[in-house]
């Protein structure tokens, strides 16, 4: 059934990769490589089975084709899962040299980086046996990815404004996050700056203090966040929160958060959305910073293209909701983008602009 479910996602490749001593077991998806190399994350995760592994990272391969080509990059999609034997398994760096081996056999077709489970110290050890992987502090370039994230939610937030004929700035606007991680801490950071009032919730108490005492956000509880009232809900925690249950309790007029895969269904809660008047800002298009951080350093960008491509965010989600407009739908829309820029390509020397909208 592997080559059916392959077949249905359009994958190129699917690498099982088991080493008993190294306490390794993974699988790696490169879904497409027609713009190039394909990018993604290595995520280690406690699976309920190793069917849910497959699907999730044929799942989050394909989206990671979809984010590089609606970000103009000359990269293609892929994405590993390490499978944990317990929930809470502590990284190990046998592991992670086991895997950065497996990395390299692909010989560059796939390049590893940080995801759930994974940090700065993991990406070092994958990178002590393979050169093809990003984040990293000592062996590999990049780091904490997650500034360039925030900078380009905002940026897909100033084209909602746009798109609903409002002034793009946040003076005196109200935006609720939900997660104050990596991205969420970020993206209040900068709204807070150009004035906007911020309310955030994290299921962390610790963290919300610090976010309270260090940022100035005001605390919302967990449950409420979803329908509170703003300008702008900014999901920064996990996927799945938008779904057939709480699309009702949304009172935001504009969805823009950096959480991938927010949408639980989301061919059919984007139109669910937009039936209920709510602007939904495609996750993949607006949480592609990070994306365009390491894969620019891997392309070897200067850091003005690199800002020029995250400044760019904004008007490739207003092309995207435009067109959403036309289809009922700003998922399908983004999908249709970025198949659209595969199928075009980005020229060669060229850091890629907005294609025409049809
Ligand atoms: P993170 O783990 O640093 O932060 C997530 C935060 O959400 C944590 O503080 C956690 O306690 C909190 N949280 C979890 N469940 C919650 C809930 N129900 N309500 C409120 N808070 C909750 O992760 P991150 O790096 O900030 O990423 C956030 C999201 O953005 C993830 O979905 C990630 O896949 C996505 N994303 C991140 C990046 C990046 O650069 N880090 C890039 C693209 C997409």
């Amino acid at each position: 059934m592997v080559f059916e479910r392959m077949a249905n996602r359009g994958h190129e490749r699917v690498l099982f990769v088991q080493n008993r001593a190294a306490g390794l077991r993974a699988i790696i998806a490169i879904h497409n490589t027609t713009l190039g190399p394909a990018l993604g994350g290595v995520r280690r995760w406690h699976y309920a089975s190793e069917d849910d592994a497959l699907e999730d990272v044929l799942r989050l391969s394909e989206a990671m084709t979809y984010k590089a080509a609606a970000a103009h990059l000359p990269m293609g999609g892929g994405k590993s899962v390490i499978l944990l034997d317990a929930a809470r398994a502590e990284p190990r760096e046998t592991a992670a040299k086991a895997m950065g081996r497996a990395v390299e056999t692909l010989r560059g077709d796939y390049i590893a980086a940080e995801d759930v489970g994974v940090n700065e110290q993991y990406i070092d050890w994958i990178g002590e046996e393979t050169q093809y992987v990003m984040g990293g502090e000592k062996k590999s370039r990049g780091g904490d990815p997650s500034p360039y994230t925030a900078r380009g939610v905002v940026n897909g937030m100033r084209a909602a404004m746009r798109f609903l004929n409002l002034e793009p700035n946040f003076k005196g606007r109200t935006i609720a996050i939900q997660g104050m991680g990596h991205v969420g801490w970020n993206v209040a950071r900068i709204l807070l700056g150009e004035g906007a009032r911020v309310k955030a919730s994290d299921i962390s108490p610790e963290r919300l203090d610090q976010a309270k005492q260090q940022l100035g956000v005001e605390v919302i509880n967990v449950d409420h966040l979803l329908g509170s009232e703003c300008d702008i809900l900014c999901p920064c925690a996990l996927g799945g929160v938008i779904n057939g249950n709480t699309i009702s309790d949304i009172q935001a007029p504009i969805v823009c958060g950096a959480a991938n895969n927010v949408l639980d269904d989301p061919f059919e809660d984007s139109s669910a959305l937009m039936a209920r008047g709510i602007l939904y800002c495609p996750d993949f298009v607006v949480n592609a910073g990070g994306l365009i951080q390491l894969a620019g350093l891997w392309l070897r960008y200067t850091q003005a293209q690199l800002d020029q491509k995250i400044t760019d965010i904004e008007s490739t989600t207003l092309r995207i909701l435009d067109r959403g407009r036309e289809l009922g739908s700003n998922h399908a829309a983004a999908v249709d983008y970025a198949r659209r820029v595969i199928d075009e390509g980005i020229p060669a020397g060229s850091q890629g602009g907005a294609v025409h909208a049809p």
